[in-house]
């Protein structure tokens, strides 16, 4: 009881272990691994990334009325989830274009709020892509 009582006298002087987030931001890790980007000019459309993706984060899913532009690029469009990407980097690797195409960057996703309907966005973009 005595140690009990010590570590709580001596905790009053100590600093939180916890943060004030999001006032305080989380600091990052130095090996954080986080966001894909997309380079579009450098795609060739290969879709390996997106089945490489274990979530199903990256779909490319058909554009309704491709412009000639898009013709050229399969009438395709990328789209990221970056609620559902689990950062493994695994597009990346099965990307015949890293860096030009697709890479990690250290940035993190913005937070989410409730009117951004983040879920309802990607079931659509789902079913457009399973009917295709
Ligand atoms: S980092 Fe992993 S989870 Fe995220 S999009 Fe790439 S393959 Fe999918
Ligand atoms: S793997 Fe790379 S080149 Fe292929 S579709 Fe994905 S981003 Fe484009």
């Amino acid at each position: 009881m005595f140690t009990s009582l010590f570590k709580a006298f001596t905790n009053l002087f100590k600093k939180p272990q916890t943060l004030d987030y999001p006032v305080t931001p989380i600091p990052k890790d130095k090996e954080y691994r986080g966001l894909i980007e997309y380079g579009e000019e450098s795609c060739i459309y290969c879709l390996k990334c997106e089945k490489a993706c274990p979530p199903g984060a990256i779909l490319f899913v058909k554009t309704d009325n491709p412009s000639q532009n898009e013709k050229n690029k399969k009438g395709q469009e990328y789209n990221y989830n970056p609620y559902l990407c689990i950062y493994c980097g695994e597009c990346v690797r099965a990307c015949p274009k890293p860096q030009e195409a697709l890479w990690q960057s250290n940035k993190k996703p913005d937070i989410a709020v409730k009117s951004d309907d983040v879920n309802t966005k990607w079931f659509e973009l789902e079913k457009r892509h399973k009917e295709q």
